[in-house]
């Protein structure tokens, strides 16, 4: 049975057109096979620790809203204030007319929280990745990432056509090897925070490899930022790392900020390049100011709070002592995120359905997000749990496990 849509496509008889619907579908198919298939949940709540999902009242350890700001009183009544002041679209790009005095007063803030001249705003973290990486690296420039990189770096990496190696994770060893070898100019990236594992880049390594073999470093602390360091300033600052060690440093807003969009801080010269070369930044519309307006509410209370990561860092704690007792396979991560590898696709879905049948939210991950083999569930703990959250979670885990 075809819909309408591929119907019109068939009556055009075209082979082309129609081997290619033919195997959009088989693929579908064989994705449901291998319980691969991707499903989208319905929430109709605010972010939270308990949401309503799909019309259930739910538990949730699924959100990247670590601090709890994304639906922070403050922070919705300065998003309604902004959107007094300057409306809701931005209208255009940020070099047409888009760019309004909210985006530049917080990239003026984000330059100063981070210690680096500048800060450039993005409409997401995934376009801040492709845009630098393709802005800055050529042909003839060689990228070396972390095997287990987000998504967004190894797109950039391709859409630049840039000579692309991925080294073993974590394994500064390996990249070394790599960067003895490499001819030429390297940018070296990587995860400050991994997505999938909650590990930590060795950072003064990867530093000073670069260093010595006159490569850039480029990190990305999605998920480092507001949750580590003084005033969550993320995984650079207990190692003190300025502008210098780490060139390019991206964090993006839509997780512990718990508004929308992403920023990248470095030097005068490295904005300026990307404001005049990165696609993603010039061709597409400015976020809309008034998420920029309420982000520099989030911005205050996610350096102030400090509260909100120590509350965050006993969770942590207690979840990870508490499944080591009953044994639950634990990943070496002292952050946020806890994954519980499970290794089977099926066993994760099923493991992750038997959790919500008992009205708790934990997402299955599988391959191709995570290697294959290595499907899991990924526990993530915000500053809104309490103790009887965690405990809540590790009781039904231990039952089901
Ligand atoms: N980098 C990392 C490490 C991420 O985990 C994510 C989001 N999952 C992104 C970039 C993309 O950010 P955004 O959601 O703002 O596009």
């Amino acid at each position: 049975m075809h819909s309408l849509h591929s119907r019109l496509f068939y009556d055009n008889k075209d082979p082309l057109i129609v081997s290619l619907l033919d195997s959009l579908s088989e693929a579908l198919e064989q994705k449901k096979t291998l319980n691969l298939y991707r499903k989208r949940c319905l929430v109709s709540s605010p972010q939270g620790v308990e949401v309503i999902v799909n019309g259930q009242s739910v538990l949730s350890f699924c959100s990247n809203d670590y601090l709890g700001l994304a639906n922070h009183p403050d922070v919705v009544s300065a998003l309604q204030e902004g959107a007094g002041m300057y409306g809701v679209g931005s209208g255009a790009s940020h070099l047409i007319t888009g760019h309004s005095s909210a985006h530049h007063e917080l990239e003026d803030a984000l330059a100063k929280w981070t210690g680096r001249e500048r800060a450039l705003l993005f409409s997401s973290g995934y376009m801040a990745n492709i845009g630098v990486i393709s802005a800055l690296c050529q042909r003839n420039h060689t990228v070396l990432q972390d095997r287990l990189n987000h998504a967004s770096l190894l797109d950039g990496a391709r859409l630049a056509g840039a000579r692309l190696q991925r080294y073993a994770h974590n394994d500064s060893a390996a990249l070394e090897r790599r960067l003895v070898k490499c001819q030429g100019s390297a940018l070296v990236v990587s995860d400050g925070v991994f997505s999938m594992d909650g590990d930590v880049a060795p950072l003064p390594r990867l530093v000073s490899l670069a260093k010595a073999h006159d490569a850039v470093l480029m990190i990305d602390d999605a998920h480092g930022f507001g949750v580590l360091g003084q005033q969550g300033r993320g995984v650079v600052d207990p190692f003190e790392l300025g502008q210098d060690d780490v060139p390019i440093l991206v964090g993006t807003l839509g997780k512990s900020f718990g508004t929308f969009g992403a920023f990248v801080a470095g030097s005068e010269t490295v904005i300026e390049t990307l404001i005049q070369q990165a696609r993603s930044y010039i061709y597409t519309t400015a976020m809309p100011p008034a998420v920029a307006y309420a982000t520099l509410t989030s911005l205050e209370l996610l350096k102030n709070d400090d509260w909100r990561r120590d509350h965050l860092q006993m969770l942590i704690a207690h979840f990870r002592q508490r499944a080591t007792e009953a044994k639950l396979p634990l990943s070496n991560s002292q952050t946020a995120m806890q994954p519980l590898i499970v290794g089977d696709s099926e066993r994760a879905i099923a493991l992750s359905e038997a959790l919500l049948k008992q009205g708790v939210l934990v997402s299955a991950i599988r391959p191709p997000t995570v290697p294959k083999g290595t499907a899991r569930l990924r526990v993530t703990l915000c500053a809104t749990h309490t103790k009887a959250h965690v405990d809540r979670l590790l009781d039904l885990l231990v039952e089901l496990w």
